[in-house]
């Protein structure tokens, strides 16, 4: 199993074994630019008061000027949530667009399918993350078809409103078939009461653009929206995690393939030690905590 390691770093940006510091990131949020109740200025004001290093402001259709609006603290990220049609779904994509100029546009006159859509993001120097598979219903084509798309979104709390937060089902369905798309956990905020309800923690050497952007595509972090995850590696022929008190803490791998492993009645879990089966291609953990909070790392591969 020491080969098995050795290709995991390879491949994956580990976070937990690779330098610099965690930053606590929001990448998705509107304003009342697009159907947000929260003004640009208190969007920003907030995030930067609760102490995150990065937010996203990603109205429908719409950029905000957030040029001077980064501090030395926390970095605003110009984006634009975007429409493309969805073969099969009339409401369209929910596609999530990071690093777009102030004034770029796709809705009029632009290509009309998704992947030219994500083709012209790339373009004007931006990426772009599935936004809410779950919400959105999403059947394994319809994902499978948005090749460019650096992740998606295991977690929206807009969402978790109507029931449909968690996109467990549909990440595994792209891990399954290969694809090792990583993950991120947003607000997607539209109201007070949806800030600071998920969240990306980046591991990262700088705060930049470009790094927050590298870092979602190769996996440096995991998503959160209550606990913490400290150490998440394969070692041995073994997965070791580390985390912040847990109730539960999940492996999941391929269809029909995974754990679940509890802590002895009336205790927590910190940390766990599992030898993983020969069988398994993959392997991602899920922590809950008491409340029932989840934490998601990003899938290594085993293969
Ligand atoms: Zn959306
Ligand atoms: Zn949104």
């Amino acid at each position: 199993m020491t080969a098995v390691l050795e290709t995991d770093f390879v491949r994956h940006a580990n976070p937990f074994r690779r330098a610099g510091r965690w930053y606590k990131v929001n990448l998705h949020a509107h304003t009342t630019t697009s159907d947000g109740t929260i003004s640009l200025a208190d969007c920003i004001g907030g995030y930067r008061k609760a102490g995150y290093s990065a937010l996203a402001i990603t109205d429908h259709e719409r950029t905000n000027d957030v040029r001077g609006m980064s501090t030395k603290d926390m970095l605003v990220i110009s984006g634009m949530e975007y429409h493309p049609p969805c073969p099969g779904r009339p409401a369209g994509y929910h596609l999530v667009a990071l690093n777009v100029p102030h004034g770029f546009a796709l809705a009029d006159g632009a290509p009309g399918d998704a992947i030219a859509r994500i083709a012209a993001v790339k373009k004007a120097g931006g990426e772009t993350i599935l936004g809410h598979p779950y919400w959105c219903g999403l059947r394994y084509e319809q994902m499978a078809c948005l090749s460019d798309v650096i992740a998606l979104e295991i977690f929206n709390t807009q969402a978790d409103r109507m029931a449909r937060g968690e996109s467990s089902e549909a990440w595994s369905q792209l891990h399954d078939a290969g694809w090792f798309l990583n993950a991120v956990a947003v607000d997607d905020t539209h109201d007070p009461e949806d800030m600071f309800c998920g969240w990306t923690m980046l591991k990262m050497r700088r705060l930049s653009v470009a790094s927050v952007i590298d870092a979602v595509r190769t996996g440096s972090g995991y998503s959160s929206n209550g606990p913490e995850i400290h150490d998440f590696t394969v070692r041995r022929g073994a997965v070791e995690l580390r985390c912040s008190p847990a109730a539960a803490v999940y492996l999941v791998s391929q269809s029909g393939k995974g754990a679940r492993i509890l802590p002895l009645p009336g205790k927590t879990l910190r940390s766990i030690d599992f030898p993983i089966p020969k069988t398994w291609r993959y392997v991602r953990a899920v922590v809950v905590d008491p409340r029932g909070m989840k934490a998601w790392t990003n899938p290594l591969s085993l293969m």
